[in-house]
């Protein structure tokens, strides 16, 4: 679909007051007719690209992307991390819950976490039954080799799901935004008078998160949501971001640590575990290695999908008790 021709009525922006003309002298450009792929062979000697203005490539980015944040200023659900953890969370959550706002917040440019290849940059992706459930859910195909199955390229499984993720309309990946801190209110039960519940999550772009030391005044930006799911992988200079943090603001007493490789343990260990941590944050995937001191388990990646199946299973348990908590 071609985009809207543009235009030159004068706009008036709510609040300022001030007045603009939209477009230098800009003739309204025609509707360009859609064709099949079929009709464009064969035909490259004659062959233009519908007209456009460099302006309306911008306005087409920003209106969207300054529309969802927005939008998403207030979610439902923040996921931090698109690994596959934070990735097949955020695929039952969408599935389930068309209702729920959900935005996930990836530092990185791409997102995928440590899912493009299996172990030592191998091509082949492994899954311990019964794992193979959530790739029967996605449709991805693999070869049954008894207790495991394998996918033949991990990029198949992590390419499928994020693209199946993207499709939701009620989700939103903000990548190259990295979380800085998390937003919280007091909480204070018996046990800990200085509780807190986690209440949403402290963005700013990842390449101003990089230069906080050598550059000034770069505020962050902020999501309020009443539930928090932290997907962030194992301890690094990215990593286990919220369970560390949870330590320094004294929520949790010290980190476990992640230990040795035992990839039969890790496995149950971490799908068994993932919970809710602290009120309003659901810890899962191998950040949570480093709350509960589990073994890593090296390139299998059947805990991951599993431990993103049960992270939302959590959420939907608690999430109406934290939305209505979530008042101020
Ligand atoms: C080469 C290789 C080596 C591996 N080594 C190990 C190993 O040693 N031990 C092991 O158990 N498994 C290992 N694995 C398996 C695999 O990487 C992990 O088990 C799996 O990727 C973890 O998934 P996850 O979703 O928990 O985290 P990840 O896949 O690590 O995804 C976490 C995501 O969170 C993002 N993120 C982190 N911090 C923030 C933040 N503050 N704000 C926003 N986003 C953030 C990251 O950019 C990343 O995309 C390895 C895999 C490969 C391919």
């Amino acid at each position: 679909m071609s985009p809207p021709a543009a235009t030159l009525e004068t706009v008036t922006p709510v609040n300022t007051g001030m007045s603009f003309k939209k477009d230098l002298a800009v003739k309204p450009l025609p509707t360009a007719q859609s064709k099949a792929l079929a009709e464009l062979q064969n035909q490259w000697d004659s062959f233009t690209f519908a007209p456009i203005r460099e302006s309306q490539v911008s306005r087409a980015m920003t209106r969207r992307y300054f529309a969802d944040l927005d939008n998403y200023a207030e979610s439902d659900i923040v996921i931090i991390g698109a690994g596959s953890c934070g990735l097949s969370t955020a695929y039952m959550l969408g599935k389930q819950r068309p209702d729920l706002r959900i935005a996930i917040i990836e530092a990185s440019v791409s997102p995928g976490g440590g899912a493009w290849l299996g172990g030592q940059l191998f091509s082949a992706m492994v899954m311990r039954k019964p794992a193979e459930a959530f790739l029967n859910e996605l449709g991805v195909p693999y070869e049954d080799e008894g207790d495991f199955v394998v996918v033949k390229h991990a990029a198949l499984f992590t390419s499928t799901l994020l693209s199946r993720v993207l499709s939701f309309p009620n989700i939103k990946l903000f990548n190259a935004t990295a979380v800085e801190d998390l937003i919280t209110r007091p909480a204070p039960t018996e046990a800990d008078p200085n509780a807190v519940r986690i209440a949403g999550v402290v963005t700013n772009w990842t390449l101003v998160s990089m230069h906080h030391d050598d550059q000034s005044c770069m505020d962050p930006n902020t999501i309020n949501a009443p539930l928090v799911i932290s997907t962030t992988g194992h301890d690094g200079p990215f990593g286990a971001f919220s369970v560390k943090r949870l330590v320094s603001m004294q929520q949790l007493e010290k980190l476990g640590g992640m230990r040795g490789l035992d990839m039969r343990s890790a496995e149950d260990a971490i799908v068994k575990r993932t919970r809710e941590v602290v009120k309003g944050l659901i810890v899962g995937g191998m950040e949570l290695s480093e709350v509960d001191g589990a073994n890593r388990m090296g390139p299998t990646f059947g805990a991951m999908a599993l431990s993103g199946v049960k992270a939302a299973e959590e959420a939907l348990k608690v999430i109406d008790e934290r939305k209505a908590e979530n008042e101020y």
